[in-house]
């Protein structure tokens, strides 16, 4: 077992996904849980910023499988993100969301327009299960997901995360093939945008 962080303002313990390890060379580091952050990050800037720990919340996807959201607000230069994220195996997985606002404006604002958009991202279902087969292929013509590091590859292949769920650079290649000789588009965007 790991020790648990534990935040070096507020002496709480966080969980790894939680904290933020902050400082420079010079000053050295110290883990801070994200409240101790902000405040700090906002005492630093001027700003008027008043944290909001969000509560985990339940929602279901199109098959009606539920996923549980926690929530992370971190200052992030002039922007406020707020992020919403499945917790596999104790660290973010799965499904990921990121929005962008204004440190002054209202985070609860910013929490109803994420989780619109977490509402809508859920209704969509980009792969499916072949007829009488147990492998995953494109259902649609459309794609979306997220890039991740694979484990098993050591950076040479990503790991694709769609529908929240992870699929290895090789199965994905396999369910293109089912398009052998067709056209695609890929585009790239920032994990705040909405695609
Ligand atoms: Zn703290």
């Amino acid at each position: 077992m790991t020790t648990p962080l534990v935040c070096h303002t507020c002496r709480e313990s966080i969980a790894g996904y939680e904290s933020v390890h902050y400082g420079s060379l010079e000053t050295g580091y110290r883990d801070l849980c994200s409240r101790c952050f902000n405040e700090e990050v906002a005492r630093l800037g001027g700003l008027k910023f008043e944290h909001v720990q969000f509560e985990p919340i339940e929602m279901r996807d199109a098959a009606g499988e539920p996923h549980r959201f926690h929530f992370c607000a971190r200052l992030i230069g002039e922007h406020v993100a707020l992020e919403g994220f499945e917790l596999k195996d104790g660290a973010p997985g799965g499904y990921k969301f990121e929005i962008l606002g204004d440190p002054e404006g209202d985070l609860f604002a910013l929490m109803a327009q994420l989780i619109e958009r977490m509402r809508r991202a859920l209704t969509q279902r980009h792969l499916e299960r072949g007829e009488g087969s147990a492998r995953l292929q494109i259902a649609e013509f459309l794609v979306r997901g997220r890039i991740e590091w694979d484990e098993n590859e050591d950076g040479r292949l990503p790991l694709l995360v769609i529908d929240g769920r992870e699929v290895p650079w090789e199965e994905f290649g396999r369910m293109l093939m089912s398009y052998e000789g067709w056209q695609f588009k890929l585009e790239i965007k920032d994990p705040s945008a909405e695609v």
